[in-house]
């Protein structure tokens, strides 16, 4: 499964329309939280699962989306935090999960 369509959508969400027709919204803070790098993920794993993080408008501004290979996207935020590639498969676990 493949995205034919990326777009930032009102400010707010990640939109992907796949190539099977399905169309997922995430949200940025959701896209956020579940940054795959391994920065974020120690992140997460030192804190419990009732911490709530605190975004600045910044962290959940995305300026650039990049393909990378053809298998992921990678997600530049206004804060240069761009190390976090989100495969197809994984964008499309946490959208199902957010909707
Ligand atoms: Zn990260």
């Amino acid at each position: 499964m493949v995205p034919v369509q990326i777009k930032i959508k009102e400010k707010n969400y990640l939109f992907i329309k796949w190539n099977d027709g399905i169309e997922t919204s995430i949200k940025l803070s959701n896209l956020r939280k579940n940054c795959p790098c391994a920065v974020c993920i120690s992140e997460r794993d030192n804190n419990s699962s009732k911490y709530i993080p605190i975004y600045s408008s910044e962290q959940l501004s995305v300026i650039d989306i990049r393909m990378v290979g053809s298998y992921a996207i990678g997600i530049t935020w206004a804060d240069d935090h761009n190390t976090g590639i989100y495969d197809f498969n994984y964008l499309k676990k946490i959208s199902e999960l957010n909707q």
